[in-house]
């Protein structure tokens, strides 16, 4: 059942109601929240995505998707609903239709999810929307750009990691789109490879994607979503009684952790709590408790090492602005760069396909093992022979990978992937 014209109007009112109240004199501004270097954005903007969700909610309508769209293919799916693949039949367009299933998704959720996506689309570096959403009887949908070559994941050659360059290549394009929702007083909150899109192997067109969790900088939420290896410490923490504030720093967090994946084909840890070994030893050389690097962090070079340090301050009030990542573009991030062993093999090894034959394999599971492992990872050939998505990790840390680990299949998906990111929501 679509929504009935009483919810509708209900929603209108609201939505007036609140553009109403928005359009009073301004209030003193209000002290931005702990980020450092504060964005700078303006009332006008929330105003502005206020106004898009009235117009969307006003002009949502039902649809025969078959009338007027050819499915082509899944892209992708989720416990939300699914990406299709589709031609536009009278224009011819290849476009992307993000199916919400009304069953688990409220019409204001969506309307969020299209106004916010809608209103970054003019970054170039933020998927592109054609304006276009509608409902079915079961689903809520918006069209999106076609990225044609996938999302990041899918390149990331797991326990190797891209090349420097293609990595620097990447992270530019993610760092402005970041610094550009940042700007107009967002938060992205579930920054990971799967959702920046991409259009080349080489990376010199990608695009930040899914804004499904995307909040305004400073909003309470009850709950922390997000994906546990990305999720900063001080949301991990689940003994904290009081709710969160949403703010910069988590997506500054997530962003160096991104950063470790796509340079290494590894998480640096499972989760960010005192009970995961490696994230421990990673704090204690962070707050200088020791000198030792520790060991899955030793391939970058010092100005790398400086700016994860940066990215990755574990006081939230002390994490850089993503913008300060540009100032490291110019140093080495890893030693052995283009050159040297990770590169050369990160830019010549192909993603781990699940057909390939035992040979094949042989190379490349001996290939990994001279590589100097991630804490998380231990490759085990026949996970990579696993028809999912993702795949649980055996690792050495006090806490196993079974309980918070859970292996999400995706149909259609080809690939085996080692890498493991699992959609978690902690209760506080
Ligand atoms: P989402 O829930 O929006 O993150 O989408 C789930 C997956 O579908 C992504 O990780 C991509 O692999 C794929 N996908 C989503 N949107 C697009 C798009 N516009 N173009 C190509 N693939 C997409």
């Amino acid at each position: 059942m679509s929504l009935c014209n009483s919810q509708r109007s209900n929603f209108r009112s609201h939505l007036e109601r609140n553009i109403r109240l928005q359009t009073r004199p301004p209030a003193p501004a209000r002290p931005s929240t702990t980020m450092n270097s504060s964005p700078h954005g303006s009332r006008a903007s929330i105003d502005i995505l206020e106004e898009l969700q009235l117009i969307a909610a006003q002009n949502l309508e039902k649809l025969d998707i078959n009338k007027y769209y050819e499915v082509v293919c899944e892209l992708g799916k989720g416990t939300y609903g699914k990406v299709d693949l589709v031609i536009h039949k009278i224009r011819g367009t290849k476009m992307a239709l993000k199916f919400l299933r009304k069953k688990t998704t409220k019409l204001k959720s969506f309307l969020r999810e299209y106004s916010i996506s809608l209103y970054l689309s003019p970054c170039p570096f933020i998927i592109n929307m054609y304006g276009i959403a509608f409902e079915t009887d079961e689903y809520y949908i918006f069209a999106q750009e076609y990225a044609l070559a996938g999302d990041l994941f899918d390149i990331i050659p797991p326990q190797v990691g891209l090349s420097e360059t293609v990595a620097k290549r990447c992270v530019h394009q993610v760092a402005i789109a970041l610094d550009y929702l940042h700007c107009k007083k967002l938060v992205h909150r579930d920054i990971k490879p799967e959702n920046i899109l991409i259009f080349d192997k080489e990376c010199r067109k990608v695009k930040l994607s899914d804004f499904g969790m995307t909040r305004r900088a400073g909003s309470p939420v009850k709950r922390v979503s997000g994906t546990i290896p990305y999720t900063a410490p001080e949301l991990c923490d689940t003994t904290r009684q009081e709710g969160f504030c949403v703010d910069y720093s988590t997506d500054v967090w997530a962003f160096g952790v991104l950063l470790f994946c796509m340079l290494t084909g590894n998480f640096p840890w499972e989760k960010a709590m005192p009970n995961d070994t490696f994230y421990e030893e990673f704090v204690r050389w962070q707050r200088r408790r020791t000198g030792t690097v520790p060991s899955q962090w030793r391939r970058f070079t010092d100005e790398g090492l400086r700016m994860f340090r940066r990215l990755l301050s574990i006081e939230q009030e002390r994490r850089c602005s993503v913008k300060e990542v540009f100032s490291y573009f110019n140093q080495c991030w890893m030693l052995d760069t283009e050159n040297g062993n990770s590169s050369s093999l990160a830019s010549s090894a192909p993603p781990l396909d699940i057909r390939s034959s035992s040979s094949e394999e042989d190379v490349l599971v001996d290939r990994l093992k001279q590589q100097s492992l991630s804490p998380a990872c231990v490759v085990v050939k026949g996970s990579i022979m696993m028809d999912t998505h993702y795949s649980s990790m055996s690792t050495n840390s006090s806490s196993s990978s079974t309980g918070s680990y859970e292996r999400v299949n995706r149909e259609n998906n080809e690939r085996g992937r080692i890498l493991v990111a699992t959609p978690i929501e902690i209760c506080v």
